[in-house]
Formats: C-alpha cells, structure tokens, sequence
C-alpha cells in the first residue's frame, strides 16, 4: 500500500539521517530496510519478501518470530519487565538450567551478559583470575567481539583488577585449503597447526599464559571446521601447561552445526564455553560465559570483579527459556544436521564440481561457507567488485546472503525445510552462472 511504501521510504531516510552503523564509513550506505520476518523469511515494508540465508548476523537459529518466543517475551514483560542482577529470578533461573541442560558433565553454572562479546571478556577475566596469569593465545582468523578498552578506561575499583600490562597473542589455526604450514593432508594440518602453537606457547612462557581462547569452528574468517585431532590437540596442550581452554561458540553453538555445542563433535571439554547469538536467537540481547565448576570454584569465596546491570535481564532470559525448549520440543538441532547432511552439503559439493570459481566448500549443519576464487590453481581470491555483483544477484533474486570477503556463506536458520534449502542453492546457482559465466562464455 502507499502507506507502507512511506514506511519504507521514511525507514530509510531515518536511517540515513540519524542511525550509525557498526564497521561502515557511514557516508556510503544503503541498506535494506526491512519491516518484518517469519521463518526463513523476511520483508519489506512493500511486501517483498528475501529468503533469509544468513540467519541476519548467523543469529536467528530458530527462525524469525516464533510464536513461543514472542508469546515468551510478551508473558514476561506483563509480569516484570527488568530486575537488577543481584537478586534471585525465576526466569533466569531456569535459563541458566535449560543451557546447562546441554553443556558436559562437570558444568552447573552460567554468567549472563548482554551478548558475545562481553561473555569473551568476562572468560578471559576468569581465566585469568583463576590462574594468575595474563596472557592469552588465540587465532589470527578468528572473531571474539569489539569491547575490550571499557573497562580499563573505567575510573572506580572496578577498573584495578582488570589492568593486565600485558595482553594477547595470536597463532595461525588449521586451514587446509590455504596452508600456513605446507600441509598436503588435513591429519597433517592439524599436527603441524598444533606444533606450532605448542612452539608460541614454549616461546612465551607456558607460565604466563592464562587462556587458549578459540571458535570451535571460526565463523566470520570462514567456517573453518577444525581438522581432526586439532581440538583434542589443543586441550592436552592447555592441560600440560595449567592453560584454561574457553571455546568461543557465539556462532558455532545452539545447533548451528547440527549438535548444541560444536565441541561435542571433536571429543572435547572446555573450561569455559562462550554463548550469546542462537541461545535465544537475538530476541532479545543476550549471551553468557557457561563455567565448569573448577573455575567456578575459584569465586566461590573471593569476589568476580565483573559485572553488568542486565545480567540476566528478564526479558532475554524469557526468550532464552522459550527458544531452548521448543528447539528441544522441535527437534531444531536435529534438523539442522539433517538438512545440512543431505541437502546443503550435497547440494554444496555439485555446485563446486560446475563451478571454476567454487574453489572449496565447507562446513557442518547449517554452517557452510562457499569460497571463490578468480583461478582455481592460484587460489586467488574473487576480488570485492564481482563478490558485490554475486551479492546484489542474490539480492534481486529474493535470497538474502551472507557475504564476507571472497566467501558466500550458507547460514540459514536451522529450522530450514529441504525445499527452502534446495531453492536458496539453486538461486546460487543461477547466480555463480550470471556473474562468472554469462552466456555461456
Ligand atoms: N564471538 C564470535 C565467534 C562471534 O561470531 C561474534 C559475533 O559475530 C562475537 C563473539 C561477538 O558477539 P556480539 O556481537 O554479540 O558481541
């Protein structure tokens, strides 16, 4: 309707006026404006509906406006919408054991925060307490999360135990298909991934690092499922040197990649996992820092110098709650894997086979990332201007990707059908041909 058609229009010119936005030179900005979603879909304010292949920011696990998480988070904002974090509530309560419920054995508690990267700085804060040491190891390609100053930048005691003078350290992870270590195999990969971060360890000095802080599978540098032994690897070598293990799975965890944890796949046990994203599929904002109870220990009579005023804020836990229990009721978990076995990956590996430009596709569940590349013996990456035609064909026909550097991510919902599944490949498809092979050329 024309009224909606100004509800668009005005979206926009808001937007363009007022909003600014994450990672962007803000003068060069036109994006969408969408009004609604259900599913795997969502809208505009014109009716124009985009089949919704990234799952927003690989966040909406269950699908967009499921109606027992709305119905959820409108029962509790009619009861109480927000109570300060020091105090005890039903709700949050049952949120911290509906993700325990899913966490290995050896885990009964969970620190809430506002989102991913928060839970990382409060992992490495009780890692770091727990061992008093300070450094910590992590990959080059890898994302945790933009906070990191605040706090030191803070004037009151909360600032003093959190002044480390010394602070990170990075190694480069397993990556097959782009070798830092001239692997010809991924078994090779992962030993040779592994010495060299033992190596970085030795050279630093074992005794000062307090955490190996890794994704399970590194998402946004491009679904990089571990190799086989690499986790495994990594936890003897953090239990050699009394180093705290805290997987990230802001991305990776609540069935993206077709079990509740990535970690359960590669034989592995934390000391601490962190969560935000697809617990509660961004309802409402809210992550957190699931704690074995051997680091649990440290405070249970000396103070954790962390702490956020919406730690555990109703209204997210609410949602929490809610979408746990119906991807439980639903078997969402499960259908992620099945779709992603029989359908994505599949469906993923016919398109490299006619594609040149498909120069590797990987991934596990709803977790897939298609990397292009302009000459398949060089690996030279497709350069941004024909990763933007790729992304803008995909737009204009109605699917809405994931686009990060040279790589088109599969990220879908994990409660996509087969069908909806089969038609967003296709779509690539028809794409990839467009842009890289037009008329047959
Ligand atoms: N960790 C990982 C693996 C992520 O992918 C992200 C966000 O994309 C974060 C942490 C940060 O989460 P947030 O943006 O909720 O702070």
């Amino acid at each position: 309707s024309a009224a909606l058609e100004g509800d668009g229009a005005t979206a926009l010119r808001l937007d363009r006026a007022h909003v600014f936005h994450s990672w962007s030179a803000q003068a060069h900005l036109a994006p969408l404006a969408l009004a609604g979603g259900s599913g795997c879909h969502v809208w505009d304010h014109d009716g124009r509906t985009w089949l919704d292949l990234s799952s927003q920011l690989v966040n909406v696990n269950i699908g967009h406006q499921h109606p027992r998480v709305v119905a959820a988070i409108q029962e509790q904002a009619a009861v109480l919408a927000t109570i300060a974090p020091a105090t005890a509530n039903l709700t949050r309560g049952r949120a911290a054991q509906a993700v325990v419920r899913h966490a290995p054995p050896g885990f009964s508690k969970v620190f809430f925060t506002n989102g991913g990267a928060d839970a990382n700085e409060n992992a490495i804060r009780m890692a770091r307490l727990h061992t008093g040491r300070d450094k910590v190891v992590s990959h080059y390609r890898s994302y945790h999360g933009n906070t990191g100053a605040a706090v030191v930048a803070t004037g009151d005691w909360r600032r003093v135990p959190n002044e480390y003078a010394r602070g990170h350290v990075h190694v480069f992870g397993p990556y097959a298909y782009r070798s830092e270590f001239w692997s010809t195999s991924p078994e090779q990969e992962s030993e040779r991934a592994l010495q060299h971060l033992a190596h970085v360890i030795a050279a630093e000095g074992p005794d000062s690092v307090a955490a190996i802080l890794l994704e399970s599978v590194p998402g946004t540098a491009g679904v990089l499922v571990p190799p086989p032994g690499y986790l495994a690897g990594v936890r003897e070598i953090a239990d050699r040197y009394g180093i705290v293990l805290i997987l990230d799975e802001v991305m990776a965890g609540f069935g993206r990649t077709g079990t509740w944890f990535a970690f359960e796949q590669h034989g592995v046990v934390p000391d601490l996992v962190t969560f935000a994203k697809g617990v509660n599929s961004g309802y409402v904002p809210a992550g957190g820092v699931l704690i074995s109870d051997a680091v649990a220990a440290t405070f249970d009579d000396r103070v954790f110098p962390g702490g956020l005023t919406y730690s555990g804020h109703p209204l997210a836990m609410a949602a929490v709650v809610a979408t746990i229990e119906a991807m439980e009721d639903e078997l969402v978990v499960e259908n992620a894997a099945a779709v992603g076995r029989t359908v994505i990956g599949p469906g993923l590996a016919d398109l490299a086979a006619r594609h040149a430009a498909v120069g590797e596709v990987r991934g596990t569940g709803v977790f897939w990332a298609v990397e292009l590349v302009s000459d398949p013996v060089t690996r030279a990456p497709l350069p941004p201007a024909t990763m933007a035609a790729i992304k803008a064909g995909l737009l204009a026909r109605d699917v809405l990707p994931f686009v990060q550097d040279n790589r088109v991510h599969v990220v879908p919902p994990c409660i996509i059908s087969p069908d909806e599944a089969r038609e967003g490949l296709a779509v690539l498809d028809a794409v990839l041909t467009a842009v890289l092979e037009p008329s047959g050329s």
